[in-house]
């Protein structure tokens, strides 16, 4: 198995209503197109955040 060298992990955001509920719907030759669960809005266009390893992972070093 292998681990991201990247800490933390990052979320996608809706661009619309900024929910973090976005699914990645499929994959074609226009790009990645994402679908909002909570809004229903669909697209290619999504925000990204990286969100620090913080919540219940314990203390850093
Ligand atoms: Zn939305």
């Amino acid at each position: 198995m292998r681990r991201r060298p990247k800490r933390g992990r990052t979320v996608l955001l809706c661009p619309q209503c900024g929910s973090p509920r976005i699914a990645l719907v499929a994959g074609s030759i226009m790009g990645q197109v994402y679908h909002c669960q909570k809004c229903d809005y669909v697209g290619s266009l999504v925000f990204e955040t990286d969100v620090p390893e913080a919540e219940g992972s314990g203390p850093a070093p």
